[in-house]
């Protein structure tokens, strides 16, 4: 059948970015938290729903829930924008500063929706590449942001899916080289020895072009209320504020992400949980046919040197547990990724792993 109206053309040519949902007994796929939010969140939740009056829009500029972001990071609440989720954070960003005639600069291989919303946009990708060992080269990126001056240019820290953090060396001179934005992805920054957030400044010093990306999907537990938000320049929020959608965040996230914050021990009690275990995972990795690469986040990338990785997703399925193929992405050709769970999940991990190595 023809169609209605052909599709843009340049969205024509994008593949979309999806983790099959296959059903699995043990999910390590999609880098979730392992543990649920507190039972008190959940009461706390049900009850706020109570009150709201959904017959009425919600609050169009989620006062509480910026001021509450802003108390909890030590910034003012023109320094923070929300939206449904990091993701439409990160689009915000692009459909503000982005768009036809403008670049963004990432890394290769980095997180697939930082290319796929800046060619979404209408933004021109100019892709770098990493080191050995996944990191990102201070002179490859001088060269780059010199020759492409990107209005934006993205460092996922910790890094997505190979697992590294940027030291924040290199973060500071990116953000004090770039020509326009530098935006760091944290979306497992809690997980990392440092952030973004502490090399902001203020006032003359300040580096007025680093925008911290955060999620409330991963450490905070709750990747089902689709939350997440950026620390920045007031410039920068006023501009992500402009390019969103009026009423974008529903009255029912607003007061998920407000009674969260409510919960920032138990927050920090799951990340150095979820750390011990990628310890104890890393440890058991190093004693098998794998080539693995330390994690700064809440999972690891590895590659399986004695069988071909397709084989292995295939096996690990098989009993019951669902990792990412990332195989066939480019610079990471037979990588698999496995989210950090639980003691149980990661135990059945191990064990699935080790039958299908010596299978
Ligand atoms: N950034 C990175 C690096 C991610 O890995 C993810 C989730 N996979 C996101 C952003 C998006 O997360 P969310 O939209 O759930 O906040």
């Amino acid at each position: 059948m023809s169609p209605l109206v052909p599709l843009r053309h340049d969205l024509a040519a994008l593949e979309g970015y999806h983790s099959p949902q296959v059903a699995a007994a043990v999910r390590l796929n999609t880098n979730e938290s392992p543990y649920p939010p507190p039972e008190t969140w959940r009461d706390d939740l049900a009850a706020e729903i109570e009150r709201i009056d959904f017959h009425r829009y919600p609050d169009r500029t989620a006062a509480a829930l910026h001021d509450g972001l802003a108390a909890f990071h030590g910034v003012t609440p023109d320094e923070v924008f929300c939206a449904n989720g990091s993701n439409e954070v990160l689009l915000c960003l692009q459909l503000a500063f982005g768009g036809p005639g403008r670049r963004a600069l990432l890394f290769e291989p980095t997180y697939a929706l930082h290319s796929h919303l800046a060619r979404l946009a209408g933004t021109e990708v100019v892709a770098g590449g990493r080191t050995a060992d996944f990191h990102i080269d201070p002179d490859e990126a001088d060269r780059l942001m010199a020759e492409a001056r990107p209005e934006l240019t993205f460092v996922c820290s910790p890094n997505n899916p190979t697992g590294g953090a940027e030291p924040p060396q290199l973060v500071a001179r990116l953000a004090d080289t770039a020509p326009g934005l530098v935006v760091v992805d944290e979306a497992y920054g809690q997980f990392a020895p440092s952030s973004a957030l502490d090399l902001r400044g203020s006032g003359e010093g300040g580096r007025r072009g680093l925008v911290v990306v955060r999620t409330f999907s991963k450490t905070w537990a709750m990747a089902a209320c689709r939350l997440g938000y950026l620390v920045a320049d007031p410039e920068v929020v006023a501009g992500c504020r402009a390019a969103s959608l009026p009423y974008h965040l529903s009255a029912v996230s607003q007061a998920a992400g407000v009674l969260a914050l409510r919960y920032r021990r138990e927050m920090e009690a799951r990340v150095a949980a979820v750390a011990e275990e990628r310890g104890r995972l890393s440890a058991a990795l190093a004693d098998l046919d794998v080539e693995w690469w330390p994690s700064d986040a809440n999972f690891i990338l590895f590659r399986p040197t004695g069988r071909e990785a397709r084989g292995v997703w295939d096996d690990l399925l098989a009993a019951g547990v669902l990792v990412r193929d990332c195989s066939s992405w480019e610079g990471l050709l037979g990588c698999l990724r496995v989210t950090v769970g639980t003691a149980k999940e990661n135990d059945r991990f191990l064990q699935a792993l080790r039958g299908s190595l010596g299978g």
